[in-house]
């Protein structure tokens, strides 16, 4: 007889209350529990040889945004892919052992289990020229092109300014969300 694995939303709350987060945590702020991608595919190789993965699907979707861009003379760079629930844990941990409040932590990065970044279809964006991870990212041509041409391609904006999930304004954070009649999206083969 072999055991079934504990359900998804049993392990997230292992997680959040490891962290001391509330078990209604996700309720609380409007997030929705997000599972672990299955799987994935290398979206972009880093110079350290670290690879950033993405859901097959997203990535394609990412690459065709990527190449329309540098028609229109605008570099994207893929900053961050998927995250899994033990590395999202792993950013929670570093930063309260660095002292950091839970509640400052929670304003920048979602807890386990409801970060969007576990699908395999969020992306962090950056630019040349623009500090990673930045609100400055907003005022970047790269960002005014996103906000014209992304929709086009199944990705949106996250996390707008004063959003009710209490998360701060991440000009960067876009998620893959296809429309769901296919053949909408412009994807390259
Ligand atoms: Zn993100």
């Amino acid at each position: 007889m072999s055991t079934a694995p504990p359900s998804a939303t049993a392990l997230v709350q292992t997680h959040l209350a490891d962290l001391g987060i509330p078990a209604d945590y996700g309720r609380l702020r409007g997030l929705p529990e997000h599972p672990e991608a299955t799987e994935l595919v290398t979206a972009r190789t880093l110079k350290d040889g670290r690879e950033l993965k993405l859901a097959p699907d997203a990535a394609a979707a990412w690459l065709a945004l990527q190449a329309a861009g540098l028609q229109d003379g605008v570099e994207l760079l893929l900053i961050s892919g998927f995250r899994s629930l033990a590395h999202q844990r792993g950013i929670i941990e570093r930063k309260l052992a660095a002292g950091e409040t839970l509640e400052a932590i929670l304003q920048v990065n979602a807890a386990p289990g409801y970060s969007e970044h576990h699908t395999g279809r969020a992306v962090d964006i950056g630019t040349p020229g623009c500090p990673p991870l930045s609100e400055g990212f907003e005022d970047t041509a790269a960002f005014l092109w996103l906000t014209a041409r992304s929709a086009e391609f199944g990705f949106w904006l996250s996390y707008p300014r004063n959003n009710h999930h209490g998360l701060i304004y991440e000009p960067w954070h876009w998620l893959f969300q296809p429309p769901t009649l296919s053949g909408q999206i412009p994807l390259r083969t």
